[in-house]
């Protein structure tokens, strides 16, 4: 190895969930590491150019997510465009629309968390690939990883897997269940009529143009069309071909019908960088959250969360939906959790992954403390932790 370095905890993955992970144990004291293979925090949200915040109340006037999730929606427009909706700017239980959400510019996000990490205290290893958990017997003790050093190992007590594909839980021999995804792609482009459009209303927000081709907002395409898990190294590129191929149609025929002036008019302006899967491989956990388990009261809560599609539907997460049934050590975060079906749907966004990373970050950094791992943690334990957050766990906790 060509270089060491040793950890309370390591994170790998800084999608919003890492992110979350690592503020959160570098803000309780904890010696973290933050493993990205790019060189820009905040994933699929920002490389991956998904610039929506998605609500974190219940659509009927009732905030349900609190936290680091809150945290970083006001830090997605704190340099950029895009303003909380009125009602909510002030607080709690505003009103019942629009919810509680924000479009951003995944630039302008990028910078604010930035910000965040460094003031935290977290060390980032960008351009930095994690190749494979180091065990010791089933429990996970760290990191090897590539980057222009060569390889090396990170060391931890606590590692949280936020890799948005389960990459380390699965390489470390914990079960797995797969997804899948059609053809899609989401991409922001520029427009003189978008132009226009912002000089006349005062504000860069309509800049903020996001071209939305392919499968419906849930990624769903047509029944016969051919469906993608996004866990082969020749499938991801294949998908990223095949998805920029779409945005290449869609321009060919807007141009084609404006004209010469056509490729000035409208044109990409920012692509996404990673490829822009959905749902690919998830750990299966100590717990899963099913479908229809909306509304129902879990003993090992560790927050609440909305469905963004649903008007009134708020799940409680089980802390075992974060935890493998092997790999002792290691906690998943994000779009990865042990959630199946339409469950799937509901935990695999922003608001989510942020929770869920801070429930990591503060897990694994309670666990390191007091040298055990998290699986062995008290669940009451870290829900006092969490509470003594300001995060309610149980649908009472804020009134449902
Ligand atoms: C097309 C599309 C539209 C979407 N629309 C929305 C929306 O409107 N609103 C919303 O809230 N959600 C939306 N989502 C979902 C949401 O963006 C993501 O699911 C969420 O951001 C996931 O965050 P994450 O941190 O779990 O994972 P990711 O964002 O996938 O982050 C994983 C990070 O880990 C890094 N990584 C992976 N492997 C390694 C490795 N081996 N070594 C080092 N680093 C590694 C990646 O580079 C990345 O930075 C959408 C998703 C897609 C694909």
């Amino acid at each position: 190895m060509q270089f060491s370095a040793k950890y309370d905890v390591a994170v790998a993955g800084a999608g919003v969930a890492g992110v979350a992970a690592a503020l959160e144990s570098a803000r309780c004291g904890r010696r973290t590491a933050l493993v990205e293979k790019t060189i820009l925090p905040g994933g699929l949200a920002t490389t991956g150019m998904v610039n929506i915040y998605l609500p974190l109340c219940d659509g009927k006037g009732t905030q349900v997510t609190f936290g680091i999730a809150e945290e970083l929606l006001h830090l997605s427009i704190r340099y950029g465009p895009g303003d909380v909706p009125p009602g909510w700017a002030g607080g709690r239980n505003a009103i019942a629309t629009p919810r509680y959400a924000v479009a951003f510019n995944p630039a302008s996000f990028i910078l604010a968390l930035d910000e965040a990490l460094v003031a935290a205290g977290a060390d980032l290893w960008l351009d930095t690939l994690v190749c494979a958990p180091v065990m010791s017997g089933e429990r996970i003790t760290g990191l090897e990883v590539e980057n222009k050093s060569g390889r090396g190992v990170l060391q931890a007590k606590c590692v949280v897997d936020a890799t948005g594909d389960a990459d380390v839980a699965a390489r470390a021999g914990a079960e797995c269940a797969h997804g899948e995804n059609w053809a899609s792609i989401w991409a922001i482009q520029a427009s003189l009529d978008k132009a226009r459009q912002a000089a006349g209303q005062g504000s860069g927000a309509p800049l903020l143009d996001c071209v939305r081709l392919g499968g419906d907002d849930a990624g769903r395409g047509a029944p016969s069309a051919r469906r993608w898990r996004g866990t082969s190294g020749r499938e991801v590129s294949d998908f990223v071909v095949e998805t920029r191929r779409l945005l290449l149609d869609y321009y060919k025929a807007r141009h084609a019908a404006a004209g010469p002036e056509g490729r000035s008019n409208l044109f990409p302006l920012t692509l996404p960088s990673m490829a822009q899967f959905r749902t690919t491989r998830r750990i299966v956990g100590q717990a899963t959250l099913s479908d229809g388990q909306h509304g129902r009261h879990s003993p090992d809560s560790v927050g609440l969360v909305a469905d963004w599609r649903k008007v009134g539907h708020v799940w409680e997460i089980p802390y075992g939906t974060l935890l493998p049934r092997k790999a002792a050590g290691l906690l998943v975060v994000g779009r990865c959790i042990s959630s199946e079906g339409d469950a799937w749907q509901v935990t695999r966004v922003i608001p989510p992954a942020a929770l869920t990373g801070q429930v990591a970050g503060l897990a694994a950094a309670l666990a390191a403390q007091r040298g055990t791992t998290p699986d062995a943690l008290d669940a009451a334990d870290l829900q006092a932790a969490l509470r003594a957050k300001g995060i309610p766990l149980r649908l009472g906790d804020v009134g449902l």
